[in-house]
């Protein structure tokens, strides 16, 4: 544990706790920027002791001082998810330009895999400024255009396919948008492993989902969740298990 690790930690659950406001405001169509946080319940203002990431969440186990109504698990949870994604870009990139672009487009990522998870939906306000971020950031870090664009076309029309075939019932056009934005993210040949691994990890957990009688056959998943989760490993270990796989094919 070196000092710099620390730092990106704490760092990491100052960002989560921001993204976890964003998504409140999101969903209440409010600024993030303006105003302060209140508890959802009460409407209480928040001091700054309520919101130290995590730690106001033990101290207070898990309730709003002011109601003691229960405070959701979302939010620390979603703290320290962001710290551990920022602890792996750091170990993976050290403090590069990748990690910086990278460290952006999880901002995107998180947001994005919260949001449809609470609320099956994947807002155009977040999904269009995440595909631009993606098609610059990938610019930005050294990619050629080629596979920039390769992997757009591959991840908008793998969805676009489905979308038209199944006249929008499997595919919503929040997908066909992270589709785009998945591309321009990894590029090509990357595209191909995330596309892969989304839909194995969505039938993983809708097995375990069906086994535990929590869903039944024809419910839907929102395809969102997978895309982002399966956008963050491939950004983490993307190249490393690419060239994996090839040296096991040789
Ligand atoms: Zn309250």
């Amino acid at each position: 544990m070196t000092v710099n690790t620390i730092i990106i930690f704490l760092f990491g659950l100052i960002i989560g706790s921001f993204l976890n406001s964003v998504i409140f405001r999101l969903h209440q169509k409010r600024s993030f920027l303006e105003g302060r946080s209140y508890c959802p319940k009460c409407r209480h203002q928040l001091s700054v002791r309520d919101l130290i990431p995590v730690v106001s969440f033990l101290i207070q186990k898990g309730k709003c001082r002011y109601c003691q109504k229960k405070i959701s698990w979302q939010y620390p949870l979603v703290e320290l998810a962001t710290a551990l994604v920022f602890i792996a870009l750091y170990l993976n990139f050290g403090l590069s330009l990748k990690f910086f672009i990278y460290s952006l487009y999880s901002f995107f990522l998180i947001v994005i895999f919260v949001y449809d998870l609470k609320y099956y939906l994947v807002l155009d306000g977040v999904a269009i400024p995440a595909i631009l971020l993606g098609f610059l950031g990938s610019l930005i870090i050294g990619m050629s255009l080629t596979k920039l664009l390769i992997g757009g076309i591959i991840g908008l029309g793998f969805f676009l396919i489905q979308f038209v075939v199944s006249k929008g019932k499997w595919i919503g056009g929040g997908d066909l948008r992270l589709g785009l934005m998945c591309g321009f993210m990894v590029g090509w040949p990357n595209i191909s492993l995330l596309l892969f691994l989304t839909y194995l990890i969505g039938a993983m957990v809708a097995i375990a989902l069906l086994s535990l009688k929590r869903k039944k056959w024809g419910d839907v998943l929102p395809l969102g969740i997978f895309i982002s989760f399966a956008t963050m490993v491939v950004l983490l270990f993307g190249d490393g298990i690419i060239h994996w796989y090839l040296d096991f094919l040789t």
